[in-house]
């Protein structure tokens, strides 16, 4: 009976809406629909398929280690984040602004779990994302011809550099920074996260004029978040022990980064 019209359906590419014509021409008649509401169930059926199917690739091409939201983020522990700044970058506008976002503090405070969290609403209002760490896009880049570099750091609307200052930069790896981000410079946004702040860039990239012109670009259009306080790892430790554990904890913590800073 709707052969004619599947086969339509078919040659356009609207895979799902053939399978669901049948299902759906009968439901249209027993609610008694009028043609431009049984149209538009059937289109919606194909259009949130596509929608699903695009954030599933998407969530799985953007490498994101974990799954972890703004819900289970505990804006009362995290000290230094304003959580109107950070709703307004959930709102995803520095995306379509091509503004970047940097967030600084000591490890454990929170700067990847933020980064994650607005990662996924990126992915959720259809963006692309590509979450990687410095080492790991040093590393990539370094190994790809020059002419093949771009695409899977440029491409990304958003891109999420995180763990930068746990390893000094030589020379051509501090040039791969510089290229990425002067490239998505008010192209596409990036979210930087570092345990250095930004007075440290030029030792961590063994180059102060490099540094400078990376900041000048990452700055220009960029809201940063320092983030202060304890380590969110370390706090239920803290609850059972004496501080002074903690702080030997802490000073293991800052101790195993300074013990991995070895040059690139
Ligand atoms: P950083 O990247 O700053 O070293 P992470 O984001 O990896 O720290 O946080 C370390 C752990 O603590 C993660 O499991 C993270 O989910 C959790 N965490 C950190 N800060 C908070 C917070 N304010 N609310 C909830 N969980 C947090
Ligand atoms: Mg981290």
């Amino acid at each position: 009976m709707f052969e004619e019209a599947e086969g339509l359906l078919d040659e356009l590419g609207l895979a799902v809406a053939k399978e669901m014509l049948p299902a759906k021409v009968e439901s249209a008649m027993a609610k008694e629909l009028s043609y431009a509401e049984f149209l538009k169930e059937v289109l919606e059926a194909e259009c949130s398929t596509r929608r699903h199917r695009s954030y599933e690739t998407r969530l799985r091409l953007a490498g994101l280690p974990h799954r972890k939201g703004l819900a289970t983020f505990d804006f009362n522990f995290a000290k230094g984040v304003d959580k109107t700044t950070i709703s307004d970058l959930a709102s995803l506008a520095f995306i379509h602004s091509a503004t970047n976002a940097v967030f600084l503090g000591p490890p454990g405070v929170g700067k990847t779990h933020l980064s994650v969290a607005l990662a996924m609403e990126a992915l959720a209002g259809g963006h692309s994302v590509y979450f990687t760490t410095m080492a790991k896009m040093i590393r990539e880049l370094l190994a790809i011809p020059t002419r093949y570099r771009a695409r899977k750091y440029l491409a990304p609307k958003l891109l999420v550099i995180d763990e930068i200052g746990y390893k000094n930069l030589d020379a051509k790896a501090a040039a791969v920074f510089f290229d990425v981000i002067s490239a998505r410079y008010e192209t596409a946004s990036v979210i930087c996260s570092s345990n250095k702040g930004f007075g440290d860039w030029g030792e961590l990239m063994g180059d102060n004029v490099l540094a400078t012109a990376i900041l000048d670009r990452l700055l220009h259009h960029c809201v940063v978040v320092n983030i202060k306080g304890d380590s969110y790892r370390l706090k239920d430790r803290a609850k059972q022990g004496t501080s002074a554990h903690l702080d030997v904890a802490l000073a293991k913590a800052k101790g195993e980064a300074i013990e991995e800073s070895q040059p690139f």
